[in-house]
């Protein structure tokens, strides 16, 4: 059951991620981070398993406007067998495609900037905090409200309030 507050949060976040000037911000910070990644050039084996976060033991932090920025372009996660789970009881986010993003254009900025190799640790950390506060001061510049919490639990916000169009529940 999800409270009337996080529906009209939901709600109001996939109105705002519609927005064209946040979507221009967005996608500016979003090619930000594509250019410096592709400075760096850091191998990526894609084997998934930073997706798989029960599995990994790692969390994933996202804003409520990037969640809802991603729902409105990331088109229907791929089928999977266990797709009566519950989002949170997965353990997975439900975009993960075999051992590749099933949504990657549309990904959130903390998958965009993590990679597993603990070498590459010290400049992705510095270029997630450099970028997650451009889309902080976004909140205030375009009158949004800001809540940054874990992906799983902010798609299964967006999921129980009904608001997600490509069924993620
Ligand atoms: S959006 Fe893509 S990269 Fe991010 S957790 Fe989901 S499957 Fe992984």
């Amino acid at each position: 059951m999800v409270s009337d507050e996080a529906s009209s949060l939901a709600s109001a976040w996939l109105r705002d991620a519609a927005r064209p000037e946040l979507d221009a911000a967005l996608r500016a910070v979003f090619d930000e981070a594509s250019r410096e990644v592709d400075e760096r050039r850091p191998i990526c084996l894609a084997g998934g398993h930073c997706c798989r976060f029960a599995e990994y033991g790692h969390d994933l932090f996202v804003t409520g406007l990037e969640t809802a920025w991603f729902l409105l372009r990331a088109g229907r996660p791929p089928e999977r067998r266990d797709r009566s789970l519950p989002i949170l009881a997965s353990g997975a986010c439900p975009w993960l495609d075999g051992r590749l993003c099933g949504a990657r254009s549309a990904r959130p900025l903390g998958c965009r900037t993590f990679f597993c190799d603990p070498r590459h640790a010290a400049w992705s950390t510095g270029l997630l905090e450099r970028l997650h506060a451009r889309i902080r001061s976004m909140h205030e510049e375009f009158g949004v409200v800001y809540r940054y919490g874990e992906w799983l639990r902010m798609l299964s916000l967006f999921a129980d309030a009904g608001s997600t169009r490509r069924g993620t529940s």
